[in-house]
């Protein structure tokens, strides 16, 4: 008989090695088996006390216990691997099939593209583009372009001061004054930026807004050329069937004045809310540099004579884009900055 139990051993191993969850839980198992104090080391010192007749069959079947027990506990290892690999690539996977997220790609503000449209054109008619500072002395935006201390215009109601002789220009003509000044005929110009108005904001006005402001000085200038370069302007911004209107004026600093309409964009002229049934827009104010503007700046009246433009850039970027409400420019609202 047979006192070395081999099978017993066999299906343990089989049933310890297959309950192994983890590499740790089976070096166990192969430990309490196959090391210096397992079962089937164990057997193999009791192989003495076995007949001498029997021993040799019984050491080659513990031979094959034990090998075979090794292949059972490499194999583990090998499933334990695997399953391991599984779960981590399943714990680290991507889902490809998710949809990408795009990077948002900002754009030029509509007033500032209105702005460089603007400039553009003026720049092919020769005019150059030049810049001013936001804040002026009185003098400069208010006496140089003809308004004098008692002319209403300069009342503080409609001005942001700063200080007793500073304030925020309140249109972009001061910068004419100083081109006149460091500069001598012919010259071309066009100044654009901010104003700034003592307004409440509602659909149509804000305290802040731009304007475009232009004007020509040589021997010889005449209103004709102001019309013609105006309606240059016109058919190069709305369009070219876009006509255009002037109607008598006043403006401190220009003899004669001028308003320019162009025939309405929404209804062509037919009459609608915007245009008030006339069928007109009016979009800027224009005329000859008075006199008193270019003696100022030491120019001879007698000699040289100039035209003068200055045009808010809200309406006209309004009245192309179909907007509404002149605060949607300063918003900020992506939705709306993205439509237009
Ligand atoms: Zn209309």
């Amino acid at each position: 008989m047979d006192r070395i139990d081999l099978q017993g051993i066999r299906s343990r191993a089989e049933r310890e090695v297959a309950e192994a969850a983890t590499a740790d839980a089976l070096d166990q198992v192969r430990v309490r088996l196959l090391g210096r104090n397992g079962v089937i080391t164990q057997a193999f010192s009791r192989l003495g006390s076995v007949p001498p007749a029997d021993r040799p069959a019984l050491g080659a079947a513990l031979n094959d216990l034990k090998a075979s027990v090794e292949d059972l506990v490499e194999s583990r290892v090998a499933v334990l691997q695997e399953t391991s690999l599984r779960t981590r690539l399943s714990a680290e996977a991507i889902d490809i099939t998710l949809p990408g997220r795009g990077p948002t790609v900002g754009r030029t503000h509509i007033l500032t593209r209105t702005l460089e449209e603007i400039a553009q054109i003026f720049l092919g008619l020769g005019f150059e583009v030049v810049e001013g500072p936001e804040v002026e002395r009185d003098c400069d935006n208010f006496e140089r372009l003809n308004m004098p201390a008692y002319h209403p215009a300069r009342d503080a109601q409609d001005s942001f001061y700063v200080g007793a002789e500073w304030l925020l220009r309140t249109h972009t003509t001061v910068v004419d004054v100083h081109v006149l000044d460091s500069r001598r005929p012919p010259m071309r110009a066009l100044a654009y930026g901010h104003c700034y108005r003592r307004d409440p904001a509602d659909a149509s006005h804000s305290p802040m807004f731009h304007q475009a402001d232009g004007f020509m000085v040589d021997e010889g200038v005449r209103f004709s050329d102001l019309k013609g370069v105006l309606l240059a302007f016109a058919h190069a911004f709305f369009g070219p069937e876009i006509r255009v209107r002037f109607t008598p004026s006043y403006f401190p600093f220009t003899e004669p004045s001028a308003e320019m309409a162009i025939s309405c964009v929404i209804c062509e002229g037919r009459g609608c809310a915007v245009c008030k049934r006339s069928g007109w827009l009016e979009i800027l104010g224009c005329g000859m540099f008075h006199p008193r503007v270019l003696e100022m700046a030491q120019l001879d009246p007698e000699r040289y004579t100039a035209f003068a433009f200055g045009m808010g850039v809200e309406r006209p970027a309004m009245l192309k884009h179909r907007i509404n409400d002149i605060r949607l420019f300063y918003d900020n609202d992506v939705r709306f900055l993205g439509q237009v």
